[in-house]
């Protein structure tokens, strides 16, 4: 079968978030993955030429359903997804989803991971060799928690999102590349690949574009996250790891030293 190459357009909205629009490359038809706002993703489907017919929300968050009643109200009926617990807070959401459900939206086929930690809901969309994360996983970096434990999050990333085949294009909810790649080079001098990387992301963001996606290889590669068991990694946090030294205690402590890094 020949590979088909799926439609992405990436859509800036608000200060830093991503909104994404996806279908078959050579039909008109797509699927908005978390709308922030409406104006932004109105003005790039009107600029692409193209037709809304799906929803796909990663989790509650406003900065990525706050655009979903105007979208609706303006193109719809849209089936609007979500994690089943999400019913009540993702607007309009009517098609409510399990972990490993899949869907078909503009041509294209998904299958739902649920990744809690960020929050309880969170969704992951994987399909067509790629990987929408909301703010489970960002370039070189995680979400924070918010309603999970460090626990969930740590098993979301190491045996969900980080199993994924390493030529899966990571496409986040936020533009946090440049600032967590400070944080990893902080926890991790000596790692070439991340060098590499900070080097390649910081010409893409003075160039004006996006740092997005990079590859499930390139997070595990360089998001220390990901990287909980490598001796850097853990010697970074050493000084925080109390009597529990698994690898999911040092993924907490990394996550809580990321939250109070001023760098
Ligand atoms: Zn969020
Ligand atoms: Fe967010």
């Amino acid at each position: 079968m020949a590979a088909r190459v799926p439609r992405l357009v990436v859509v800036p909205c608000l200060r830093d978030n991503y909104a994404y629009l996806t279908g078959r490359g050579d039909a008109r038809e797509v699927a908005i993955v978390d709308p922030s706002e409406p104006d932004p993703v109105v003005r790039a489907l009107d600029e692409h030429g193209l037709r809304p017919v799906a929803i796909l929300c990663t989790h509650h968050h406003y900065d990525h359903v706050g655009g979903v009643e105007p979208l609706v109200e303006r193109y719809g009926p849209l089936p609007v997804y979500g994690h089943r617990s999400d019913a009540g807070r993702v607007p309009r959401l009517d098609h409510p989803l399990d972990h490993g459900d899949e869907l078909e939206a503009a041509g294209l086929r998904w299958r739902a991971l649920h990744v809690p930690g960020h929050t309880l809901g969170a969704l992951a969309y994987v399909g067509e060799g790629l990987v929408f994360t909301g703010d489970t996983l960002f370039g070189a970096g995680c979400g924070r928690l918010f309603e999970g434990t460090a626990e969930l999050l740590y098993a979301s990333l190491a045996e969900r999102l980080g199993r994924l085949p390493g030529a899966t294009l990571v496409y986040p909810g936020h533009e946090y590349t440049e600032s967590n790649l400070r944080f990893a080079s902080a926890v991790e001098a000596d790692n070439a690949a991340l060098a590499a990387r900070t080097r390649a992301v910081a010409a893409l963001r003075s160039a004006g574009a996006p740092s997005v996606p990079s590859t499930i290889a390139d997070e595990l590669a360089t998001n220390p996250f990901l990287r909980v068991t490598e001796p850097a990694v853990r010697a970074f946090v050493e000084p925080r790891l109390g009597a529990t030294r698994g690898p999911a205690a040092v993924f907490a402590a990394l996550r809580a030293a990321k939250d109070e890094y001023r760098g």
